[in-house]
């Protein structure tokens, strides 16, 4: 009977978050199909062709994102360091972040961070967390990353000195579609939780408008 339940409500999750999909993709479509027409009427001129770039790079972003959950998540799951996964995400960032005057810090506080994963996916998370930190912040500062172990579990912090979150704001986050950002998905909290919750972990979000926000992941020790 359990197991019936629980079969139930996954898929009513999938149903609502295809319903989303549907939703979100059928807006470009359907003014891609418009200018289509435009274009066959011979009426089309090149700020239309730049719309329709612009909405196929949106629906292509969308089954980017929608790609990692995609895959079965007990693929490929070994050993990592999270600590060592995370400085690599810090550097691969640093860019982007240096052209916006953000400065990431990562601490290692362990010598090792040991976490049961699939590489891909634990570093996705820690991807869609930052690149938020480093889109929250408009003025530049620190963004601080930490690995440890604490009371029995991996610890990831990841803080920022942005805008901070309101709190009609943090009730929504990891809803699928959900974001307050111009170009935004509201793809990649979802991403976020579902793999964390899938290695049995979770996350936290501490946020003080104007001021920064602070998300903390934990994950169960891997053990060999
Ligand atoms: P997206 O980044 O495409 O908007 P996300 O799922 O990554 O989608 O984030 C959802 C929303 O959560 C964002 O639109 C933003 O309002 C809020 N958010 C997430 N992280 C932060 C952060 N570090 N600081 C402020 N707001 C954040
Ligand atoms: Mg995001």
């Amino acid at each position: 009977h359990q197991q019936l339940t629980i079969k139930t409500e996954k898929l009513s999750i999938a149903g609502q978050l295809a319903a989303s999909i549907a939703h979100e993709v059928r807006n470009p479509l359907t003014s891609i199909k418009g200018f289509v027409k435009l274009a066959k009427e011979g009426s089309i001129n090149s700020d239309h062709y730049n719309i329709i770039e612009d909405e196929i790079d949106r629906i292509e972003t969308i089954a980017s994102e929608l790609l990692v959950l995609g895959k079965p998540l007990s693929i490929d799951m070994k050993m990592c360091d999270a600590g060592k996964m995370l400085r690599d995400v810090c550097m691969l960032l640093q860019p982007q972040a240096v052209m916006k005057r953000i400065d990431i810090k990562y601490e290692d506080v362990n010598d090792g961070c040991p976490v049961f994963c699939n590489a891909g996916q634990m570093k996705q998370v820690f991807i869609n967390i930052i690149k938020n930190a480093i889109e929250a912040m408009n003025d530049g500062g620190v963004i601080r990353a930490s690995a440890q172990i604490k009371d029995q579990f991996i610890v990831i912090c990841i803080e920022d000195e942005g805008k901070g979150i309101q709190e009609s704001v943090l009730e929504r986050l990891g809803e699928p579609f959900y974001s307050t950002k111009e170009d935004g998905t509201g793809l990649g909290l979802m991403v976020c939780f579902n793999i964390v919750e899938q290695y049995g972990g979770k996350i936290d979000v501490h946020s003080e408008v104007n001021a920064g926000t602070a998300f903390t992941i934990r994950l169960p020790i891997g053990e060999n």
